[in-house]
């Protein structure tokens, strides 16, 4: 079975009903959104922290959680890995992995003069961010990234400019407000997990005050997040509520949940089934939505439908808006 598919002991085909006592229970349709659930990125970095477990032996130390989920952080730690925020925790000598959120080039050389054995599991497509930022730099241009300013991503990415030469915002406001005449060159580079309405709305602002800004060539908002707001857009509408599976201190999960609010009254992020807000779920029976974050597991989405079944006779529809191929090359492990 692949990483991340579903281990949930129950075939979806939409005749399907799962119950514990019958008809006494009431009847939910659960639209299922895909895709959820782990995208390339966040499997590459989980991978990586596995492949150097069996390279160089437990401990491995990674820098801030790989990905923002409890339960895959958990996991690897049964495996041997030790999380840390600051790399003067990790002995000298170790192996170090820095997140898949990417961290900034003084992050890299701390590491080296600490003599540790890093590797780097930013995303692929977070790397590609900090590249625009280089070349923005080199040619003249302030930065402006919409995201959320303290972001791991953002900080990261910002670590790769001097100071005082990139701005961050996250919304009109923030670009009134910004100190600079309207033929200042700028340019804007987008945190990949931002909400791709959000953004549309705040580069619009930026292009409507800035005549001379740069903007990227394909969108920084990723594949993942892109596909993921997609797929819930489609279902948010037709349901009573929303379940979004994913932590509360990851970006990708927190915009899910924002999105719903749109046209869903209840929402709930949870990172677990035993946070399921059960009085905020229709006690009479409807329709249900269940997405998942970007670095939610699929046992977790398992657990919740597993959960709802004890309650409800629940029949589950997965509604698919797009097929996702995007894959990473394996982070290479080598002997050091
Ligand atoms: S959410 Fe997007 S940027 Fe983040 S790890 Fe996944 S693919 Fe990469």
């Amino acid at each position: 079975m692949r990483p991340g598919h579903s281990q949930f002991p129950f075939s979806r085909r939409p005749e399907d009903v799962y119950s514990r006592d019958g008809l006494r229970l009431p009847t939910v349709e659960v639209l299922l959104a895909a895709p959820r659930g782990f995208c390339a990125g966040v499997r590459r970095a989980i991978q990586a922290v596995r492949d150097a477990l069996e390279l160089h032996g437990a401990p491995i130390y990674v820098r801030h959680a790989i990905v923002h989920n409890d339960a895959v952080v958990s996991e690897l730690e049964r495996e041997g890995a030790i999380f840390v925020e600051n790399l003067a925790d990790v002995p000298r000598g170790s192996v170090v992995i820095f997140s898949a959120h990417g961290v900034s080039p003084a992050i890299a050389r701390e590491a080296q003069r600490h003599g540790l054995r890093a590797y780097d599991a930013v995303c692929p497509l977070v790397a590609k961010v900090h590249r625009e930022v280089e070349r923005y730099h080199r040619g003249g241009r302030h930065v402006v990234m919409v995201g959320h300013a303290g972001h791991v991503e953002v900080a990261g990415t910002l670590g790769h400019l001097p100071d005082g030469t990139a701005s961050v915002v996250s919304s009109r406001e923030d670009v009134s407000a910004l100190p600079f005449a309207a033929d200042e060159p700028l340019a804007f580079v987008i945190q990949t997990t931002f909400s791709t309405g959000e953004a549309a709305d705040i580069v619009a602002a930026l292009n409507e005050r800035f005549s001379d800004l740069a903007a990227p060539r394909t969108s920084d908002i990723c594949y993942a997040t892109t596909n993921r707001q997609l797929a819930l857009r489609t279902i948010a509408p037709a349901v009573e509520a929303v379940i979004v599976a994913g932590a509360s201190f990851s970006s990708n999960a927190n915009r899910l949940a924002e999105l719903a609010r749109e046209t869903c009254r209840s929402v709930q992020l949870i990172d677990s089934a035993d946070s399921l807000q059960w009085n905020a779920l229709p006690i009479l029976g409807g329709r249900i939505g269940l997405t998942a974050a970007a670095s939610t597991p699929e046992s977790t989405v398992d657990e919740i439908l597993a959960a709802l079944s004890r309650r409800y006779r629940v029949s589950v529809r997965e509604v698919a808006s797009v097929v996702e191929t995007q894959q990473f090359a394996p982070l290479p492990i080598g002997p050091a």
